[in-house]
């Protein structure tokens, strides 16, 4: 099953010319009202319309008209794709409700706004590739910056405008994984605030700081509320706010990505605790929140490479005792205080990082204490799956 293909996404910058930048402002609009259009043929009718039926409606008959006449100034291949794409978003959407889908809750299709992140779709038939340039139909040869090269011919291209005025050419490219075998067999992680990740094996991984950026987005934010609604300097502000978010999410993106990609690389298992993500967002201070948005993408990412990979991923109970208990023998010290980073087991008189033994505890959890455990043999009531709050299911070795 892991050499069937899979869809793979290459984005890369673009810097387009004034004349090209117009021409897709024109692009983005209609791509925009199409979308709309059909978007709202959809909630007003019982039965969803046809694809075929909303193409011609919105996009060949709507061009006759007075008030859609401009719709065949630009390439009709993103416009019935947008058609195509809202299909897909209400296929999700009903799968997503039925239980079918995997994942994160996907919510019904919403309109399209002129001041979000804009983007236009073209299939084959849109857009051909020529040496270092792109040609997208009616808008012109673009010339991207290759920061990695194509791994085959790609089926689509999206342009994308962001909120920050950035433009990307964005790829879908069909790839075979392949499936490197893993050196080591298991690994469990211990994710923090402080620290991002810890180990089973002892490394650990320090997030970057968002602490300077996090300041300047903030003072930004107080100057951008001062300012008048509908004026060029709040404009300009509103773009500065969006530039700097923007450096925030790439800055945590590619840390995110280097380190999933080494651990699902070197590891057949990957051990997670689940942590109650959404639950904790709800905090004031951004920096945190950032932290606590990076365990889910941090989650995501694995998940999806140990697919791609062959490899195993698993989630534990977050309701496992795993700070409370020796990760040598299993002896159950109980709560700690969070300011206790080492502790010495007062059973086996091994000493331990809080957090490493944590992260060690999570393997052993995962992997059901398959391997070296002195804990098996002794406490061999263990489950994989402890039930909420059933803090007492590591039993003393020693019956103490
Ligand atoms: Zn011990």
């Amino acid at each position: 099953m892991y050499n069937s293909s899979m869809k793979a996404r290459y984005q890369y910058r673009i810097y387009p010319t004034d004349q090209q930048k117009q021409s897709l402002a024109q692009l983005f609009g209609c791509v925009r009202v199409v979308y709309n259009d059909s978007l709202r043929a959809c909630k007003d009718s019982e039965k969803l319309p046809k694809n075929g039926d909303l193409q011609k409606l919105f996009i060949t008959q709507a061009k006759l008209t007075e008030e859609r006449l401009w719709l065949g100034e630009v390439s009709n291949v993103p416009l019935q794709q947008s058609i195509r794409d809202l299909g897909v978003a209400y296929t999700n959407y009903f799968n997503s409700l039925k239980g079918k889908r995997k994942g994160k809750k996907v919510g019904s299709p919403k309109f399209k706004k002129k001041e979000n992140r804009q983007s236009a779709r073209f299939t084959n038939l849109g857009f051909s590739i020529k040496g270092d340039q792109v040609y997208l139909a009616k808008i012109g040869s673009l010339s991207p910056v290759w920061s990695r090269e194509l791994p085959a011919p790609p089926s689509s291209v999206t342009v994308i405008k962001d909120c920050a005025n950035r433009y990307f050419l964005s790829f879908v490219v069909e790839v075979i994984p392949k499936i490197i075998p893993a050196k080591n067999q298991s690994i469990g992680i211990d994710l923090g605030i402080k620290t991002f990740a810890f180990m089973s094996n002892g490394e650990k991984a320090e997030s970057p700081s968002y602490t300077k950026l996090d300041r300047k987005v903030r003072k930004l934010q107080k100057k951008l509320a001062r300012q008048v609604k509908g004026s060029n300097r709040r404009y300009r502000t509103r773009l500065r706010v969006a530039k700097k978010h923007n450096q925030i999410a790439d800055t945590r993106k590619d840390f995110l990505h280097k380190l999933s990609t080494k651990v699902v690389r070197e590891n057949q298992s990957i051990i997670l605790e689940d942590l109650n993500v959404s639950g904790m967002v709800k905090n004031r201070k951004l920096s945190r929140a950032i932290s606590l948005q990076g365990w889910a993408m941090f989650r995501q990412f694995c998940e999806a490479k140990s697919e791609k990979f062959g490899r195993d991923f698993r989630v534990i109970s977050r309701w496992e005792p795993t700070s409370q208990v020796c990760s040598d023998c299993g002896f159950k010290w109980g709560k700690l205080d969070l300011k206790v980073r080492t502790v010495t087991c007062i059973s086996c008189g091994a000493e331990h990082d809080r957090d490493e033994n944590a992260a060690k505890n999570i393997e052993k959890v995962g992997m059901g204490n398959r391997h070296d455990s002195k804990w098996t043999v002794r406490a061999g009531k263990t489950t994989l799956v402890a039930p909420p709050c059933d803090l007492s299911r590591i039993t003393d070795p020693l019956g103490r």
